[in-house]
């Protein structure tokens, strides 16, 4: 049997692998396929791609860009995207530029709080251009203003908490529309998360090609759940780790195995948009 993991980050956004690493986890527990998915970055798309063909791994490449429909937060995971397409790469430079300044922005709140954090410290440490909460995280454990992950989360980054500052983002349509355009299929990412369940049949009617059936954090209820709503609004299914690196002193990687049939099914379907354009 033949499994894919779909939803991978590295440390070229908030994940703390090396494309190398991620590989090579992947080729250990025997994976046939996987995309990385770095939110809002491309970048490490050709390093993952070369390492994973020197490790015999299908690789299909990806990102994960937030955005929002009716003030819900939702992510969408863009596979099969052309790299190099120009409008994506614009796209995605302004939205790693308002990651930057939320950065800061969650810096200077800090500051009220009388925490001493400074936005520097956190963009060496992240050392990427796609900066997000989890780095704002790991800088207050390192400078010795948090005890871990969690408590930065609790106490001031999670949603509501002092230090949050909401991301703009793009409507789900733009977003749809952007992953198309680079010649991608557009996924609605862990709708077992996000709670977005509304939200679907109108990004259907906007073209969402597929849902995130199987996630480390959809219980198998929920991914029966989107399996049926997969079913019937004729979507894709697909599924990772959204595996940002170890968790709990084990990677990630491998608690979600998608059967490769999955794959199959996605590439026929951005073939299928491929080829169609040029038959009309
Ligand atoms: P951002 O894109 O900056 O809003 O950060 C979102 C990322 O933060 C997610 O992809 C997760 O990796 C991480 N994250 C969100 N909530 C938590 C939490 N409560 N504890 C740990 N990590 C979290
Ligand atoms: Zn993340
Ligand atoms: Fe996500
Ligand atoms: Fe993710």
């Amino acid at each position: 049997m033949k499994f894919a993991d779909l939803h991978l980050h590295t440390h070229f956004s908030d994940g703390t692998f090396s494309p190398e690493e991620l590989a090579g986890h992947g080729q250990r527990l025997g994976f046939a396929a996987m995309a990385l998915t770095d939110h809002d970055s491309v970048e490490g798309c050709t390093r993952m791609a070369e390492v994973c063909g020197a490790a015999g791994i299908e690789f299909i490449t990806g990102t994960e860009l937030t955005a929002e429909h009716n003030g819900t937060e939702l992510h969408l995971l863009g596979y099969f995207v052309d790299t190099q397409n120009e409008k994506l790469l614009v796209d995605i430079a302004r939205f790693q530029a308002v990651r930057q300044d939320r950065i800061r922005e969650m810096v200077a709140r800090l500051n009220e709080l009388n925490v001493p954090l400074e936005a520097e410290s956190v963009f060496a440490l992240a050392n990427c251009k796609s900066p997000g909460r989890p780095h704002v995280a790991r800088a207050l454990v390192k400078a010795g203003l948090c005890k871990s992950l969690d408590e930065a989360f609790e106490r001031f980054l999670k949603k509501g908490r002092p230090a949050w500052v909401p991301k703009a983002r793009m409507s789900a349509f733009e977003g749809v529309e952007l992953i198309h355009q680079a010649g991608g299929l557009a996924v609605m990412a862990h709708p077992g998360l996000n709670r977005t369940d509304d939200v679907i049949p109108v990004l259907v009617d906007a073209g969402l090609d597929g849902i995130e059936c199987f996630h480390t954090k959809h219980s198998t209820a929920t991914s029966a759940h989107y399996l049926e709503i997969a079913d019937k609004f004729h979507l894709l299914v697909t599924g990772g780790s959204d595996c940002h690196g170890f968790s709990k002193g084990k990677p990630l990687i491998g608690t979600v195995k998608l059967p490769y049939e999955h794959v199959e099914k996605l590439k026929a379907e951005v073939s299928r948009k491929t080829v169609e354009p040029l038959n009309r």
